[in-house]
């Protein structure tokens, strides 16, 4: 059903194509330009101009043949560094990259699964409702992409991101709520060695305040903490007067957050105060965090397809963060499916065509089962 000959020219032709983030141009062009050959209106939104890229978010919709719930996939267009000069080199059933860039599987491997897939309802005339696909930008550098998506265009029930590894079948239900905080400690500088009893030793205090904290690194199972950058002092003979420590917190469960946040405010204020210092605490929320239900539509609608093809259903929660997460805060309901990609980020980045099959298989199983449940009520 699937062409499997012709799935893996276009991922490699895709991989070939330099798309950093914020230079996602070309990639835009490529995609809109083979969705305009199979007959669909592709459209690419502001989001570029708003983040100072090159290209903007492609957003497309494949009319329904049928009367059923619209359906959204998403995958993003940009990969990492370094990204210049990408050259698949296919070995067996596996594409890795030469060894001097990153593949791009990250997320091209999902840009080329969906386009398959849409290729063989149209071709197969497989009888499906609306299904849109979003190609994002900049989703490696903060999300930013995904930030800017005007979703009110973009009527779908639910949605599928394309953006996780681990074997095909899996999918990552569960992510954090995310706080960013950076806190100030201020003392007061004297001369280090003729009156330090004039000073109040910022350093000093920061230390003992991060050492009375009872937890850093992993809280319980679902809570994350982290300091991971300290400024501060001026000179060696100098007794410091500011520090300023960031970090962050993250966690699937929002009263956990708010817990573990509200426990680093009160024991850094209290000791760092104790010290003779004064504390300023500036805390973000990034973004909330997505809890989808086994029993939700979006997995029992997996569930099926995964039944259908023989391929086992595993679900979890990330600690990471992906448009999965901006797309469930943006009210429409996502997890984010395994398209099996391995050693992402890393030169040693690798994909098995096996696998971009049973990806692109699973997507028109959704889309076929979709189908023929038909609109519910
Ligand atoms: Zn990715």
């Amino acid at each position: 059903m699937i062409n499997k000959e012709r799935l893996v020219e276009n991922f490699c032709d895709l991989v070939m194509v330099d798309s950093v983030s914020k230079q996602e141009r070309l990639m835009a062009d490529i995609i809109k330009e083979e969705l305009t050959r199979m007959g669909y209106s592709p459209k690419e939104d502001k989001a570029g101009e708003a983040i100072g890229g090159n290209a903007g978010n492609v957003i497309v919709k494949i009319p329904g043949t049928i009367n059923a719930e619209p359906l959204l996939f998403v995958a993003h267009m940009d990969t990492v560094e370094p990204g210049h000069g990408k050259v698949p080199v296919i070995d067996g059933d596996i594409i890795k990259s030469d060894g001097n860039t990153v593949l791009g599987g990250d997320d091209l491997a999902g840009v080329a699964c969906i386009l398959e897939a849409i290729r063989v309802i149209r071709e197969q005339n497989i009888p499906h409702g609306d299904v849109y696909a979003v190609f994002t930008i900049a989703e490696e550098i903060g999300l930013l992409g995904a930030k800017e998506l005007d979703v009110s265009k973009i009527p779908a029930k639910f949605a599928y991101v394309l953006d996780d590894s681990g074997p095909v079948g899996s999918a990552a239900i569960r992510a954090p709520y995310y706080n960013q905080f950076s806190i100030t400690i201020k003392g007061k500088s004297a001369h280090a060695g003729l009156c330090p009893e004039k000073g109040t030793n910022a350093i000093y205090a920061a230390a003992k305040a991060i050492a009375s904290l009872p937890f850093m690194g992993r809280i319980d199972e679902d809570t994350t903490c982290n300091i991971g950058v300290i400024n501060g002092g001026r000179s060696r003979n100098i007794v410091p007067d500011e520090v300023t420590m960031e970090g962050e917190i993250r966690s699937i469960y929002e009263d956990k957050i708010n817990k573990y946040t509200k426990h680093i405010t009160d024991t850094i204020e209290k000791v760092a105060t104790g010290e003779g210092c004064t504390v300023k605490f500036d805390i973000n929320r990034n973004h909330d965090g997505y809890n989808i239900p086994e029993d939700h539509p979006v997995l029992l609608l997996m569930k099926e397809a995964t039944d259908r093809l023989g391929i086992k259903l595993s679900l979890h929660s990330t600690g990471g963060l992906s448009d999965t997460t901006v797309i469930n805060n943006k009210g429409i309901p996502a997890v984010d499916i395994s398209i099996g990609m391995t050693n992402v980020h890393c030169t040693q980045e690798q994909i098995a065509i096996s696998d971009l099959v049973k990806v692109s298989s699973l997507l028109i199983e959704i889309i076929r089962i979709n189908g023929e449940k038909g609109a519910v009520v």
